[in-house]
């Protein structure tokens, strides 16, 4: 099966493109988000924010949460908007009483760590990328409160583990992906992988290159994940629904076939908005939720497209 990931890359480098780097949400209400909970393993929980109520994810508010509960302590993965943390705490009280030792988190967008300051002031120790913390301090809504500063960091190299609850919980480094700074979160014996937002399947995707995302990087993080998930292993996004790897396949060819079409423009010497002009996912939009939907200055596909040329324009 490894042999599907067999493929060359177009030279690319980073960019100065600049993709608007907040996730919040304007005029959303949240007094009318509710936490929802769903178990997926014996002590693995994920918590997600209800649909229809945030502008810019409608499937569900915010970012997935995931807790894994247990006597030895809660491991939490990602905290959602900062205004959200007392639904959370509730929700996370319903599955267990035992403190919140430890908070990781996939990457450094506020609808995944804009409670991060709340819960360490409730006891966890928050663990990121060094290239996170280094992020976060960029980004005014979590740079003006120090808590919201990772205590401990790690770089790309071999993953950070953690033995709590009878699991082994891996954080892997992936190289600049979604963001400068994306981790993907194993449970090993639960089988499942929390993978952040390098893999969405509501909406085109989102590689936020003000934040040292690349799309070289995302292709790169597909393929390291398709080699770390086994066939019955669950990959969590931080939006949309459960996957596995098979379904990163048709994902991956999405993009080269997107990012082909773009570079033959290009040849062309089309610029940005005649590419845009293009529509060159019309073949992709009916099978892509929310692609069609604001995202940015125009449409998740606009703003996909957007970001392939401008990788593309910097990498010549
Ligand atoms: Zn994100």
């Amino acid at each position: 099966m490894k042999a599907a990931w067999r493929f060359s890359f177009t030279v690319l480098a980073a960019t100065t493109f600049c993709a608007s780097a907040s996730a919040q949400p304007a005029g959303t209400d949240f007094s009318k988000i509710e936490i929802l909970t769903e178990k997926i393993a014996p002590n693995l929980y994920l918590l997600s924010g209800s649909a229809g109520t945030d502008a810019n994810h409608e499937d569900a508010a915010g970012g997935r949460i995931g807790i894994l509960a247990g006597s030895d302590g809660i491991f939490m993965v990602d905290t959602q908007y900062a205004q959200l943390t007392d639904k959370v705490v509730a929700a996370i009280r319903k599955i267990s009483p035992a403190p919140i030792r430890f908070l990781a988190n996939t990457h450094v967008h506020i609808d995944h760590t804009g409670g991060d300051a709340n819960f360490v002031k409730l006891g966890a120790t928050l663990v990121t990328r060094e290239e996170l913390r280094d992020e976060a301090l960029r980004n005014p809504a979590l740079a003006k409160d120090p808590a919201s500063l990772a205590t401990v960091t790690y770089g790309l190299g071999a993953p950070v583990k953690f033995r709590m609850n009878g699991e082994v919980v891996d954080l892997i480094p992936v190289r600049a992906a979604h963001t400068g700074g994306d981790t993907m979160i194993r449970f090993e014996n639960a089988n499942v992988i929390m993978i952040g937002d390098f893999y969405r399947n509501y909406g085109y995707p989102y590689i936020d290159t003000a934040n040292g995302g690349t799309l070289k990087g995302a292709l790169e993080a597909l393929e390291a994940l398709y080699n770390i998930a086994g066939p019955d292993t669950k990959l969590v996004p931080g939006h949309g629904t459960i996957i596995n790897r098979n379904d990163l396949l048709p994902y991956r060819d999405m993009i080269l076939a997107v990012q082909s079409k773009v570079q033959q423009l290009i040849g062309q010497g089309k610029t940005m908005q005649e590419v845009l002009a293009a529509k060159v996912t019309a073949t992709y939009d009916a099978k892509v939720p929310g692609g069609l939907l604001p995202a940015g200055n125009g449409t998740s596909a606009d703003r996909f497209v957007s970001m392939v040329y401008s990788q593309l324009k910097s990498g010549k």
